[in-house]
């Protein structure tokens, strides 16, 4: 018996059985690393969850959008300089129709969010606002309705799942933001511009989810390119692919499933540290600080926003020679550069942890990894390591051996942004 057909982007069309087939997306490289669900799977599982969910009706519409990890540029993004992300083969997601009234109905198949997983509130109209509220997960929803460039929307019913994990560093909030966007596009279409979308799904988190972001999660998982970092230039919003797409080399990200509670205050603290040292220095951002100017500084800085300064600075001097360094192949160099962003990030900006050092250090000492460092805010989630294809699984094994606690490791391939899903 043959299956309905999904295609994704415009040169893919895969016909599938009913019963259950598992296509994984992730090269077949290590047996110990996690299965990346496809694309395929994901879509019959929000399918399969809408159907039981709304009886006799089916999702007429359906998009996606990827997690990210970052390769280097960590803290950043909201200091307006450079950062190096890709888009994963983890994603979220959405599938839904439309509905008669101005009721928004959306589900969400994840058990790590918080209940209830069934939301049901009023669109925003003739002047009314969408207020965040309970649950706290839905307010990353609200906030994409509030902020979507083409109003107003119809009613409709919607059922989200996703790939990436939640809370841990991946972007699964971007994710989100992102994969409900492209399907609000669906709905009723805005102009298609791509920046704006991006921003749009940042101020959705800021307003809604109440999380000061910078612009690198949504930009990358609306721009990604598949077989490409994406060098981000975050002041012009200018983006540069670096092609990353070598088969003997190998990204992996390594989830320390630990989460430090200090990861969303530290945060704030983060930033309010950097607009202060950037207003001692006399600048808009400390993207137009250099050392120099942060040297002559030095007497009227505090030791703790001077480090925090000086890791900004040299964070993004290390990005852009970084995406220099992987267009040519250099490994080796691109490697060394991303310890140096982990040891900064430890000692100047003070946002890493036991767990996260831990798993760095076991990484390197395996021979074969160009480099490796923590990835995201820190304080816990997950580190990214560039290594050798075919020490894959004895790189993984030597974490396992080194690290206390129970981490879980995706094999990853640079991947496409957010995309329209036909179903049919
Ligand atoms: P990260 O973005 O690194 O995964 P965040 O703390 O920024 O971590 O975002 C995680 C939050 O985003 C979750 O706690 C949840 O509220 C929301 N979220 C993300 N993906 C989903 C999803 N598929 N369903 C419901 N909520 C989600
Ligand atoms: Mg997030």
């Amino acid at each position: 018996m043959r299956g309905p057909i999904v295609s994704y982007g415009t040169d893919r069309v895969t016909r599938f059985p009913f019963f259950k087939i598992f296509i994984t997306v992730q090269s077949n490289l290590s047996t110990m690393a996690s299965q990346i669900p496809s694309l395929v799977e994901l879509v019959l599982e929000a399918s399969s969850l809408y159907k039981q969910t709304f009886p006799g009706e089916t999702p007429q519409i359906a998009a996606c959008a990827p997690g990210r990890v970052n390769l280097i540029g960590e803290h950043t993004d909201y200091n307006q300089g450079y950062v190096l992300p890709m888009a994963l083969p983890l994603v979220t997601v959405v599938v839904g129709s439309p509905s008669p009234g101005d009721d928004a109905i959306i589900v969400t198949a994840t058990g790590h969010a918080d209940e209830p997983r069934r939301v049901n509130f009023s669109l925003p109209n003739k002047g009314s606002t969408l207020s965040p509220g309970v649950p706290y997960w839905a307010n990353y929803v609200k906030g994409v309705i509030h902020h979507y460039r083409a109003q107003p929307l119809p009613g409709f019913k919607a059922v989200v799942v996703s790939s990436v994990p939640l809370g841990g560093g991946l972007s699964s909030s971007a994710s989100l933001e992102v994969a409900f966007y492209t399907f609000l596009q669906q709905l009723r279409p805005d102009d298609g511009d791509k920046i704006l979308k991006a921003v749009a799904c940042q101020q959705a988190e800021h307003t809604h989810a109440g999380v000061p972001c910078g612009i690198m999660d949504q930009f990358v998982s609306v721009l990604g390119k598949e077989g490409h970092a994406l060098l981000i230039d975050c002041r012009s919003l200018e983006t540069i692919p670096v092609p990353l797409a070598d088969p003997d080399l190998v990204i992996l990200i390594t989830n320390s499933n630990v989460k430090h509670s200090l990861a969303s205050s530290e945060y704030a603290v983060r930033r309010r540290q950097c607009e202060k040292a950037a207003s001692i220095l006399g600048k808009d951002s400390l993207r137009d600080a250099t050392l120099k100017d942060l040297e002559g500084f030095r007497d009227e800085l505090d030791d703790v926003i001077y480090r925090r300064a000086r890791h900004v600075i040299e964070e993004n001097h290390r990005t852009v020679k970084a995406a220099e360094f992987l267009k040519r192949g250099a490994y080796h160099e691109f490697g060394q550069l991303m310890l140096e962003s982990h040891n900064s990030l430890r000692d100047l900006y003070e946002v890493s942890c036991k767990d996260l050092d831990c798993l760095v250090s076991a990484a390197m000492e395996v021979n074969g990894v160009f480099g490796s460092r923590m990835t995201g805010g820190g304080f816990g989630g997950c580190t990214v390591t560039l290594l050798k294809a075919h020490v894959i699984d004895r790189t993984i094994q030597h974490i396992q051996e080194r690290y206390h606690g129970t981490p879980t490791f995706f094999v990853t391939t640079p991947s496409e942004g957010a995309r329209d899903l036909q179903l049919s």
